[in-house]
């Protein structure tokens, strides 16, 4: 297939047939599609008809004024280039042709080289004009496209459920959607380009978005999360994302806001519901438990050994099922807070002596050693509630001794820093793989293998312990090696010295 593209046409208007001949004998070899005519009437006829970008005329015309006919070409084709050739070329003429639209002017008599540059020319004005128009028509439709793209994600924006609001670097709000507005009671006349502290009345969250539109946030993991309320009963949670440049520089945020009214509301209805249940259950629990020591001891020798067997695996299931209640209760108590409404002074290595000398007859009958290392001196008290703290490292250490072989070590290691106390619990025992480490947090989580296959526990001990700790407004962490051992370290904020 030929790809070549069209010929240019030319039209020759000239009553002469001589100079037509001669201009289409110049013309046809330069690759011009040539048409011809001598009357004035004609060349609108076929201008009408052909494909003509160029026309060359005569304004020595015997039917219609050859001016009259330049006017009505650049009238009806305002993209036509016409180049005026005349015997009669004056000054005037020509300042009237040109101010008519013509856009060269060859007086007559003429060269054929003369031809050539002035349709040359033309060529080239009509080439640049195309190409101009079709610029034009490309912005135009970049900007008919952006806007419309603009107008998509407005509509997008403002149909989310969820609340969406950007910053630029300077933690200025550029742009929120109506579910912003409603999750964060802002009035309707609340508009965009004001600082932030006009839309989030939150310290914390101010803070946090601030801290994504100055790009504090950017690696992939580092995506802090907040939950706030506003009021008594609305709960939210506020996500931020930072907005990168070409080169990786912070541009702004991006921040959502999530309702979590309804899952705390059922969150709050579940822990309820529960701690109610377990209450229901403990004392009748609690005294089948103690029927069933009484019948046990009672019954010596009196029943099979199957049927003792019996009896005692049903204490120790009741016995399981007490501590399963009793972690529960601890556990509906942190989330309420009752834990830390009793504080008092309290000597930790006093407290973990109490605890080692109470643990430690569990740990000798598995002729394993509990030692404390503490600093000497004199130590500062820590003003906690003591069950809370009883609660935190009688579980650390249970755990210890039920997760360590028999003759393990188990050492406990207190220490004093600027602001806080800092517990350490190392065990050499069966250790954690690292997979398992940031779940045993997690509540009943208990990690599943051939040494804690036979150690009976509820997987709510270091949830609570954990609770409890950060309701001190401490720390837990754990490192530890599989076979090797593990150390938990608890670190909790000093009562402030009182003078
Ligand atoms: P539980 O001991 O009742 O199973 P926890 O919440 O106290 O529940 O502990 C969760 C899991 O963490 C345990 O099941 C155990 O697998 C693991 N774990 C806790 N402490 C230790 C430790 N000192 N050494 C090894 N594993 C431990």
């Amino acid at each position: 297939m030929d790809n070549a593209p069209d010929p240019i046409g030319v039209l020759i208007v000239d009553d002469e047939p001589r100079i037509r001949d001669g201009l289409q004998r110049v013309l046809m070899p330069m690759g011009y599609r040539v048409i011809a005519t001598g009357l004035g009437k004609d060349a609108l006829d076929l201008l009408a008809r052909e494909e003509v970008a160029i026309v060359v005329l005569d304004l020595q015309l015997p039917d219609i004024n050859g001016m009259e006919v330049l006017r009505t070409i650049c009238r009806h084709y305002p993209h036509m280039v016409v180049i005026i050739i005349t015997g009669f070329g004056t000054v005037q003429t020509a300042a009237e042709a040109m101010r008519n639209g013509a856009y060269d002017l060859l007086p007559k008599p003429f060269e054929p080289d003369q031809l050539r540059i002035a349709i040359n020319r033309a060529r080239e004005k009509m080439l640049l004009e195309q190409e101009a128009r079709r610029l034009q028509q490309e912005q135009l439709q970049t900007l008919a496209d952006l806007s419309l793209e603009k107008s998509r994600i407005s509509t997008i924006l403002k149909a989310l459920p969820i609340g969406v609001m950007v910053t630029n670097a300077l933690g200025e709000v550029v742009l929120f959607n109506p579910a912003f507005k409603r999750y964060m009671e802002l009035t309707e006349a609340t508009a965009e380009g004001a600082p932030l502290d006009v839309y989030i009345q939150d310290d914390a969250l101010r803070r946090l978005v601030m801290e994504f539109s100055q790009g504090c946030h950017i690696g992939p993991d580092d995506s802090p999360t907040y939950e706030f309320s506003i009021g008594q009963d609305k709960f939210l949670f506020a996500r931020g994302r930072p907005v990168l440049g070409d080169n990786g520089q912070c541009l702004g945020a991006v921040v959502t806001i999530v309702d979590i009214t309804a899952m705390k509301v059922l969150d709050r209805l579940k822990r309820e519901f529960v701690a109610k249940v377990s209450h229901e259950l403990r004392s009748p629990l609690s005294t089948i438990h103690e029927q069933l020591a009484v019948v046990l001891s009672d019954l010596v020798g009196q029943v099979s050994p199957a049927d003792e067997h019996l009896l005692s695996r049903a204490k120790e299931k009741t016995q399981g099922l007490i501590a399963l209640i009793g972690d529960l209760l601890d556990l509906s108590r942190i989330e309420s807070g009752a834990f830390s409404e009793t504080p008092k002074f309290v000597h930790m290595d006093e407290l973990l002596e109490n605890i080692i000398a109470f643990l430690g007859t569990r740990a000798a009958a598995r002729h394993q050693s509990i030692t404390l290392q503490r600093p000497t001196g004199a130590l500062p008290p820590l003003k906690a509630d003591p069950l809370a703290l009883e609660s935190i490292f009688g579980n650390l250490i249970t755990n210890a001794i039920n997760y360590t072989p028999e003759h393990g070590r188990i050492e406990i290691d207190l220490q004093v820093h600027d602001a806080h106390l800092q517990v350490q619990v190392r065990d050499n025992g069966f250790g954690i793989e690292a997979r398992h480490l940031d779940k045993i947090f997690e509540r009943f989580y208990r990690v599943k293998n051939e040494h804690t296959r036979y150690v009976t526990g509820t997987g709510l001990g270091l949830p609570i312990a954990k609770g409890l700790v950060e309701a001190l407004g401490g720390r837990i962490g754990v490192r530890s090696q599989p076979n090797e051992g593990s150390t938990f370290t608890v670190e909790l904020p000093l009562a402030p010295q009182s003078t």
